[in-house]
């Protein structure tokens, strides 16, 4: 995917877009299971809270993941994209008893997360299989608000509470069969991850049934120069021996799950903007885009570095921008930002653009969501129309009193 063709998409479907490169996720998708390939069953779910477009789920399925979901809507989008029931997991956090059972109708996995359903399902559901995820306590990475691991977590069912879950499983006789983690959306240290893992094996030896055990995800994508990435590859050796030796221990060949969102498509992803104005003040230049944190919001919202490149003048003289959006807000995407001189009219790119990106726009200022396109094989394919006025109102009923 050029720069050629890039600016090619943002002509022919506008800006903003967000394309993502299929071959890319399909690298990262097989750089996981290469990593893993010492283990003889291992199953990679997609969280496709991450990004959620049909094409995209399709496409993963085509590459043989499963799909981790985390809502109803998102298991229907999982079915709709193709994907067996019994390939999709689901594991939401505080949804209705009611809810787990839609899902137990449609024939996906379960995950239960707390004390309260887990008693309330296993009472009514006794030969309904679950799994159970459970928060080890373990902080990955040191920013609080991705990391759900921790002891202030409402992710989990902590492990201290280990045995109030074994009391509820005998008495209901419900069938565990599978033991979960999802420690953040960090692992920065592969240490700490496998420290994680043993107190799971601890866990899962107190289940006979088991067929799986799910260690969630975390992976970490550069996003700047001199980020840290979890190296899946060393950390694919440690944790497979473990997991072999476990398997051993256990008496039985358990399946090795995973859930990784960002890893498979955060950096097959560009977001296309154009620069609408450049407006000199007295302290900075801003370069005003047409686009703001209606459409990409992790800047804002977690204070991401999205790299910015000025692909209509990329060998342009060096210079210092501040980049901003549209709406009445403030919405800066990056401060004092070296970029390529940018001229009004340019389309900027930036990177990194696939994973909570699309799945996190709104409609904030009456904007249209962007159009997203799927690059494959060369060629660009338009995965979701840009909104209409129509989008905006057809919820909406007026009244007039
Ligand atoms: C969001 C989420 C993931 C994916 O996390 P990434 O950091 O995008 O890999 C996996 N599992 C669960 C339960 C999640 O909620």
């Amino acid at each position: 995917m050029t720069n050629q063709d890039l600016l090619e998409i943002a002509r022919e479907y506008g800006s903003p877009v967000y394309v993502y490169n299929a071959q890319k996720i399909a690298g990262q998708y097989k750089r996981l299971q290469d990593a893993f390939k010492k283990v003889k069953q291992v199953k990679i779910n997609y969280a496709v809270k991450a990004l959620s477009n049909l094409s995209v789920l399709s496409y993963l399925k085509s590459l043989g993941a499963g799909m981790d979901t985390v809502s109803i809507q998102e298991v229907r989008l999982a079915l709709e994209a193709g994907v067996l029931p019994e390939n999709i997991i689901y594991t939401p956090n505080g949804v209705s008893i009611e809810e787990i059972e839609k899902a137990v109708s449609l024939g996906v996995q379960i995950n239960i997360d707390n004390l309260s359903i887990l008693e309330q399902f296993g009472t009514k559901h006794p030969n309904v299989p679950v799994c159970i995820r459970i928060n080890p306590h373990v902080m990955a990475g040191g920013n609080t608000n991705i990391s759900v691991g921790h002891i202030d977590s409402k992710f989990g069912i902590s492990i201290h509470q280990l045995p109030h879950i074994k009391r509820i499983v005998e008495n209901t006789g419900m069938h565990i069969n599978g033991i979960h983690m999802h420690t953040g959306s960090d692992i920065l240290d592969i240490d700490v991850f496998l420290y994680a893992s043993e107190i799971l094996f601890e866990t899962a030896k107190n289940f006979d049934r088991l067929e799986f055990i799910d260690f969630g995800s975390g992976f970490k994508v550069p996003y700047k120069e001199g980020d840290i990435e979890t190296n899946v590859e060393e950390m694919g050796k440690k944790l497979s021996k473990r997991f072999n030796e476990f398997c051993k221990e256990y008496g039985k060949d358990l399946t090795l799950a995973f859930e990784p969102g960002k890893f498979l498509v955060s950096e097959a992803g560009k977001f296309l903007v154009q620069v609408n104005v450049v407006k000199q003040t007295t302290s900075t230049v801003f370069a005003q885009v047409d686009s703001g944190f209606n459409h990409l919001i992790r800047p804002m919202l977690y204070g991401s570095r999205h790299e910015i490149d000025n692909i209509s003048n990329p060998d342009g003289r060096d210079r210092f921008y501040s980049v901003v959006g549209y709406i009445c807000e403030t919405d800066t995407f990056a401060n004092n930002r070296r970029i390529p001189e940018i001229s009004e009219g340019d389309i900027l790119s930036f990177s990194n653009a696939g994973a909570y990106c699309f799945s996190m726009a709104s409609n904030y200022n009456s904007r249209y969501r962007p159009a997203e396109v799927l690059w494959h094989d060369k060629k660009a394919h338009l995965i979701r129309k840009r909104e209409t006025f129509d989008d905006l109102v057809k919820n909406q009923i007026a009244i007039t009193l």
